[in-house]
């Protein structure tokens, strides 16, 4: 269609690699089609082969917005079968799929039929496409399954994890990896002999304040590390749920929600700790803990003498603050390990005051970015960012921090010379 300056308005916008640059040259025609009331290209934005953007319309001065998703065409994302149907999976994974751009949902698995049905009529799964735990293996029969995302209890993750490798597939596994250190050197061996990538699900690492408070201290932001305080605490309720079982979830509080603590602490320092000392204690006669631990509290010792002090519990109202210490700022980041709410706030000196920053990025779907960098290492053979071996050193710590604790003594751990020795490269802007 001709507009009335005598330009099609598709023209303007198609130009393949119009840039711009010849944006800018158009704004006597745009002003023109802003005084005949049309659109202009600054409006209607511009496609670039298969993406579209928008230039700015702010000043420098002002945050920029947020960019087009600028998604894959479905047939072009990688396609996710997803096992174990409990709240983590329908209440945050198979939603956060509506923001992935590289990744879609064309698969079930679960032991509930009935619950699997209404799911797959939610999310448009086929009824072949959904699969019970003993024809699981059938999905090696379905091309449109590139990934596996299991999502069971902890100690079944092995099961779901060797099965998928088994029938020719990759795999994303839920934290912690495994129920013990000798189960998640099996899933690692058996992703290796099968040629299947397999990433752990920690989307800390993943969640854009966490990554920006691990960059700030990488590039000395703060001086060098002195302390970190990280605490991730919940207060449980039913004692016959799998987490309160122990041969269902290999532990308490420790691999539940301490995890995060000890992952995390390990990301943004890019060391592994020398070594650990821990404590352990559950209310006493309290039926949550007739198998599994409540409180935890364990101290981990890096090479370059950064000190962490992280604190887990079941029994204790929530609490998912980390906190970062060095010799020339502190940085904290409120609601750190949950699913939302993040802020970081920084403090340092600003001449003869004490400055107090606090910054606010914008909110991006922690679970859909997690499964967006997954998707694209499966497209491009990438190792993931958090790849079984990351999984696996903290099933190792874990081991170390239970026998700190019941032994009351520190435990010394191999020196890992490095950094990120466990990590594959940091995800690609999403
Ligand atoms: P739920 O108890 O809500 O769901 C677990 C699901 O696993 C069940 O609904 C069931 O699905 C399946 N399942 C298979 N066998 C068993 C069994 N023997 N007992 C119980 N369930 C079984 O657990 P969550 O969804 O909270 O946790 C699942 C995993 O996700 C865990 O590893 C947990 O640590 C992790 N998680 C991670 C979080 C994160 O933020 N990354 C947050 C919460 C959990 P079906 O009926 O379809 O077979």
């Amino acid at each position: 269609m001709t507009d009335e300056v005598g330009t099609t308005r598709r023209g303007m916008v198609t130009g393949g690699g119009l840039g711009l640059a010849a944006l800018a040259i158009s704004a006597a025609s745009a002003s023109a089609a802003t005084s005949a009331g049309q659109p202009t290209p600054v409006d209607e934005g511009l496609v670039q082969g298969a993406n579209l953007s928008f230039p700015p319309i702010y000043a420098e001065t002002e945050r920029p917005d947020a960019l087009p998703p600028n998604l894959d065409p479905p047939s072009h994302r990688v396609g996710f079968a997803i096992v174990g149907l409990g709240r983590l999976a329908v209440e945050n994974i198979l939603p956060a799929f509506a923001e992935c751009k590289h990744a879609r949902p064309v698969a079930l698995v679960s032991g509930d039929p009935a619950k699997m049905a209404v799911l797959a009529a939610q999310y448009g799964i086929v009824p072949q496409a959904c699969y019970d735990y003993s024809s699981f293996a059938r999905i090696r029969d379905n091309p449109a399954v590139e990934a596996v995302y299991v999502v069971t209890p902890n100690a079944l993750h092995r099961d779901g994890v060797v099965a998928a490798a088994r029938a020719g597939k990759h795999v994303l596994c839920e934290k912690p990896m495994a129920a013990s250190v000798a189960q998640a050197r099996e899933m690692v061996a058996a992703c290796r002999t099968a040629g299947a990538r397999l990433m752990i699900a920690y989307r800390c690492q993943y969640e854009r304040t966490n990554a920006e408070l691990a960059k700030r201290v990488r590039a000395g932001e703060f001086g060098p590390v002195q302390l970190i305080d990280a605490v991730n605490t919940q207060n449980q309720g039913d004692p016959t749920q799998w987490r309160q079982v122990k041969r269902l979830s290999g532990g308490g509080s420790l691999p539940d929600v301490g995890l995060y603590c000890l992952n995390t602490t390990r990301a943004i320092l890019g060391e592994e700790p020398v070594e650990v000392y821990a404590s352990i204690h559950s209310p006493p006669d309290d039926p949550r803990f007739a198998e599994v631990e409540s409180n935890v509290s364990f101290t981990l010792r890096f090479p370059s003498g950064a000190i962490a002090n992280c604190a887990s519990s079941y029994s204790a109202h929530e609490h998912r603050n980390i906190r970062v210490m060095g010799a020339n700022g502190t940085a904290e980041i409120e609601n750190a390990f949950a699913y939302e709410g993040q802020r970081l706030r920084l403090s340092r000196r600003d001449g003869m005051a004490e400055a107090n920053t606090e910054l606010s990025l914008a909110r991006r779907n922690q679970f859909s970015l997690e499964i967006d960098h997954f998707a694209q290492c499966v497209r491009s053979g990438a190792q993931p960012r958090t790849p079984g071996e990351e999984g696996l050193q903290d099933q190792v710590l874990m081991g170390a921090i239970y026998e700190s604790a019941r032994t009351g003594r520190p435990v010394r751990l191999e020196p890992v010379a490095g950094r990120d020795v466990f990590r594959g490269p940091p995800p690609q802007a999403a």
